[in-house]
């Protein structure tokens, strides 16, 4: 059964046959290409056309069933993907982290105290490793090291429906991996449907591991299990990892609204920002390390970064003296001066025409510089 295209799904409707109702309008969309375009997508479904044919409602039924399985394991999901490109849709569930522990090693509690110790913190998630693997787990029962973390045994493990591709080498893996998921998603072929899992043996060359971790990553593993375990290693590709796993349709983006670091009151430094969630995080981080109490006013952008607001007229003079306006800047604080980000020194002019109440002051480029910044001005 192979994914339907816009096209192909077009040849049934009335628009295609110039029959009755044809570009009726009626499902929402101005015609029935257009249509056809947005169910190929999934971006609509298929009843909304009341003049769809049975044999292509047939079609469509079969298509919606899930091309890849998801397992589960307590509160883990793998696999379940349906697109092969993120900007199609978006991918649904993570790449799952899984570490294998082997209890008849010395060494084994030791490896579990750096996996339980292991953690990032990025645009606010907290990452921990995903699933750890007990090999002769024998009496050894170890729950509860760690809440994010789930264990499983290893015979528990080798039962699920996984298919499973040990990595010896790299264009042998690569391609397998893009034949399953290709089978699995353009041509529905139930052979493939189960998720995937790369398992990497012990490995001392740990730039190699990375390089081949992180393609895998892209295209198309579901999960990458190691039989080492190593920080630097797990926190480059988790950070990897969460930047692919995003909705390329919904930019990451905060609350527009003022934010407090430090107890500020009404004498206190006042920052601007947009609401894009990596520059809010990124500022709010150093914000918060600082021992100067500060406000944050964060201006609703779309979810785009300072310049690619700027650039699209989503960040303007206009837009921002609304912004105070709605959130009272002006009998909030005393202070009258605004830092806005480096990157927006080409609208200070504008600005200062827009805010004529308060001093706009150029601040740094990057985040990292706004300790310094800050105590060249207090
Ligand atoms: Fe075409 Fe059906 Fe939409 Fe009418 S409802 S425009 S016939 S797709």
């Amino acid at each position: 059964m192979m994914k339907l295209s816009g096209l192909e799904i077009f040849k049934y409707l009335p628009g295609a046959q110039k029959a009755n109702h044809t570009n009726c309008k009626e499902c929402g969309c101005p015609t029935c290409m257009a249509f056809a375009v947005k169910l190929a997508q999934k971006q609509t479904t298929y009843d909304r056309c009341k003049y769809m044919p049975e044999e292509l409602k047939n079609l469509c039924i079969k298509n919606i069933k899930a091309p890849q399985k998801t397992v589960k394991i307590d509160g883990l999901k793998i696999g379940g993907e349906n697109v092969l490109y993120r900007h199609e849709k978006k991918f649904i569930n993570k790449t799952i982290f899984a570490v294998v522990v082997d209890c008849s090693l010395p060494d084994f509690n030791e490896k579990l105290k750096r996996i339980k110790n292991f953690e990032i913190n990025r645009v606010n998630e907290k990452i921990k490793v995903d699933l750890v693997i007990l090999k002769n787990a024998g009496k050894h029962k170890i729950k509860n090291l760690c809440d994010e973390t789930v264990y499983i045994e290893e015979k528990d493990f080798l039962n699920l429906s996984l298919n499973r591709i040990v990595d010896n080498n790299f264009h042998k893996t690569a391609k397998e991996l893009v034949k399953i998921r290709t089978k699995a998603i353009e041509n529905r072929d139930e052979k493939y449907s189960d998720p995937v899992y790369v398992y990497f043996k012990s490995n001392s060359n740990k730039y190699n591991l990375c390089a081949r971790g992180a393609y895998y990553l892209c295209k198309y593993a579901n999960m990458l299990v190691f039989e080492d375990f190593d920080e630097t290693l797990f926190a480059t590709l988790m950070t990897l990892r969460q930047n692919i796993y995003t909705d390329p349709q919904k930019p990451l983006q905060v609350e527009s609204k003022i934010y407090e670091f430090n107890n500020p009151d009404e004498n206190s430094l006042v920052f601007m920002t947009t609401n894009f969630a990596l520059t809010f995080f990124a500022v709010a981080n150093e914000l918060a390390n600082l021992k100067v109490p500060s406000y944050l006013i964060v201006t609703p952008a779309g979810g785009m970064s300072v310049l690619t607001a700027f650039s699209a007229e989503k960040f303007t003079s206009k837009m921002v003296a609304k912004t105070l306006k709605k959130f009272d800047l002006i009998n909030k604080v005393k202070t009258r001066k605004i830092i806005i980000p480096g990157l927006l020194a080409p609208m200070k002019n504008e600005l200062q025409k827009a805010l004529p109440d308060f001093e706009i002051i150029v601040g740094t480029i990057e985040a990292y510089s706004i300790a310094e910044f800050v105590k060249n001005i207090t």
